[in-house]
């Protein structure tokens, strides 16, 4: 019989969301639900269990359209492309919605950029079906770094600092191929953000995007 503690956890936790927002502050929810959402902001974040945006920057409903992939990856634009899901995202977001702000946040010890690395290093499982597929729209962001590839320990968080970074900037730079971004991002209805979480001493790094290096936020 498999354990019910972690559904249970869940429920509790549903329970605990419907006490705060539909009792004591009953009044979001009935208008999000009445009026529908509006969210300023779309993030683009790591499917890793410890980088949840709504717990890291304190999110309240409504306040932000988000996906999740593995490595917080962005494809460049392709029409009809193989990566439709987070595209549709990005288009429901960017054009339905009108976010006025997209944020990529990254993060340090991060597996798909491990798995990035191993495909690099062509050391990646064989057995995986999707996982190298997806995670290869990085690539250039470890072709950057190819001639410190091969001697980079993929458990040592310094070392794969960079590559976790430039992977935020290459997502970036491939939002700017979306013509529908690149139009907004022109006339500053829209602004792009990559950021970048250090898991181990809790700090908020973001993209300088004149000088192409991260700088501490917080
Ligand atoms: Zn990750």
């Amino acid at each position: 019989m498999p354990t019910r503690k972690y559904i249970n956890r869940m429920i509790a936790g549903f329970k605990g969301f419907h006490a705060y927002y539909y009792e004591q502050r009953g009044e979001l929810f009935e208008s999000l639900t009445t009026e529908g959402q509006r969210p300023p902001i779309m993030l683009i974040g790591c499917s890793d269990s410890r980088v949840d945006p709504a717990i890291m920057l304190h999110f309240e409903p409504g306040d932000v359209f988000t996906v999740r992939n593995v490595a917080n990856l962005i494809p460049a634009y392709e029409p009809h492309g193989p990566h439709a899901g987070v595209c549709a995202a990005l288009e429901f977001g960017v054009r339905d919605l009108v976010v006025s702000h997209i944020v990529v946040l990254g993060h340090s010890q991060c597996g798909g950029i491990h798995e990035l690395i191993r495909l690099a290093r062509q050391t990646t499982d064989d057995d995986r079906e999707f996982l190298a597929s997806w995670v290869s729209i990085g690539t250039q962001a470890v072709e950057r770094h190819a001639e410190r590839i091969k001697e980079i320990n993929a458990s040592d968080p310094n070392a794969t600092r960079e590559i976790e970074q430039t992977a935020v900037a290459l997502s970036i730079s491939n939002l700017m191929t979306y013509p529908w971004i690149a139009e907004r991002v022109h006339h500053e209805r829209l602004t792009l953000h990559g950021w970048w979480a250090d898991l181990r001493v809790g700090e908020l790094w973001g993209l300088n995007q004149d000088s192409g290096k991260f700088e501490k936020l917080c």
